[in-house]
């Protein structure tokens, strides 16, 4: 019998930082949130009618195959059906794989400045995240495989990476797959691919094709603009397939969000549009910001990393409580090991220019 007194979670969940989402509020009447890279533009208007239409049948339980949507996706990016499977929100699938392919002593890597819900989901099976540094706010492929022991299970590579917006060519993603024992998982998490116009950029379909150790993770919530509805899916090796859909919540997918999800793969004129008006904005608020003499890290998403001065007045969390009274609402970064940098999400043309004025009135350049 256990000594312990009351019930006692498993080792490792007490050791999580609970994640924090970012803020959404702002003391000014308009506010501007530029703190979870969400679309400006919102999600299709075909999605948001297939949305509202799914309100007369509230009373029945989803397809919890998901199989309309399945196909839909298998459709848009060639896919066979049989091998994706959907999520709440690829965080789902994120914690799925964890727990399919975690257990107590083995390790999962993630580099530092790494989407949180790696560690995350790794702490919550009792398995142990292992960071490796960054070279220039990149993931480094050379200290991934330096860390990869016997104990690995998994590899997480968010590609494009959130909160530094850099990515790996496909390239150095084979590489790294190639060297990798056959018993690792390589997650790729690729959240933000649809944004990124790189010639030496890849989601990774190619390499799930045609390998048993490699899955693609997808979402709904960045440029399709459904992240209220919480959908994602990935892509994987028949035997990962079949061990997801082992442990996931048998209606793990709400139908409103089948619904929303086909429709939106019907307008990819929307999907279009959202890219070109990012990939205008990405530019100028690099240039931009800048000229302000801030650092901007290189991104391909559809957010800036900002780096600040160490200087008194002049730094990240200055700039914050100046853009907060301005309505302004971006994301400080300090979870992530980045204590004086804030990330900021693409926006409207409004927001856009009123976060560069406000960081010139800041820098003393207005
Ligand atoms: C936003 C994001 C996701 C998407 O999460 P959802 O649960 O699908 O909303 C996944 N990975 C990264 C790196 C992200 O930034």
């Amino acid at each position: 019998m256990s000594a312990a007194l009351r019930p006692e979670p498993r080792p490792g969940v007490l050791a999580i930082k609970a994640y924090v989402p970012g803020k959404s509020t702002a003391p000014t009447a308009k506010v501007y949130k530029l703190s979870s890279n969400e679309t400006p533009l919102g999600p299709s208007p075909k999605a948001l009618a297939a949305y509202r239409a799914t309100a007369d049948h509230l009373q029945d339980y989803p397809d919890g195959s998901a199989s309309d949507l399945r196909e839909a996706i298998g459709r848009a990016f060639g896919l066979d059906p049989a091998r994706i499977v959907c999520g709440a929100g690829s965080d789902d699938l994120l914690n799925l794989l964890a727990r399919a392919y975690l257990a107590d002593g083995d390790e999962a890597i993630h580099t530092k400045h790494a989407f949180l819900v790696y560690p995350i989901a790794t702490l919550g099976t009792g398995a142990k995240p292992v960071a490796v540094p960054e070279t220039n706010y990149t993931a480094n492929v050379d200290a991934i495989l330096k860390v990869v022991t016997a104990k690995t299970k998994i590899v997480f590579l968010a590609n494009p990476n959130n909160p530094t917006g850099t990515y790996v060519s496909f390239d150095e993603v084979k590489r790294l797959h190639r060297a990798l024992p056959p018993h690792v998982l390589l997650v790729l998490d690729a959240a933000y691919a649809e944004y990124v116009r790189r010639n030496d950029y890849e989601s990774g379909i190619e390499l799930v094709a045609t390998n048993d150790n490699v899955v693609m993770c997808r979402t709904f919530s960045k440029i399709y603009g459904l992240a209220a509805l919480r959908l994602g899916w990935l892509y994987g090796p028949a035997h990962v397939v079949d061990a997801i859909n082992r442990i996931r919540g048998p209606f793990n997918v709400n139908a409103p969000a089948i619904a929303a999800g086909v429709a939106a793969l019907s307008d990819p004129a929307h999907t279009e549009t959202a890219r070109i008006h990012n990939e205008r904005w990405l530019g100028w608020l690099t240039e931009e910001i800048g000229k302000l003499g801030l650092q901007v890290t290189p991104s391909v998403a559809n957010f800036v990393l900002i780096h600040f001065q160490d200087t008194p007045g002049r730094t990240a969390k200055d700039a914050d409580k100046l853009l907060t009274t301005r309505g302004l609402v971006l994301r400080r970064v300090e979870a992530y090991h980045l204590p004086n940098a804030l990330r900021m999400s693409v926006g409207t043309e409004e927001a856009n220019r009123l976060v560069v004025k406000t960081l010139a009135e800041f820098m003393g350049k207005a």
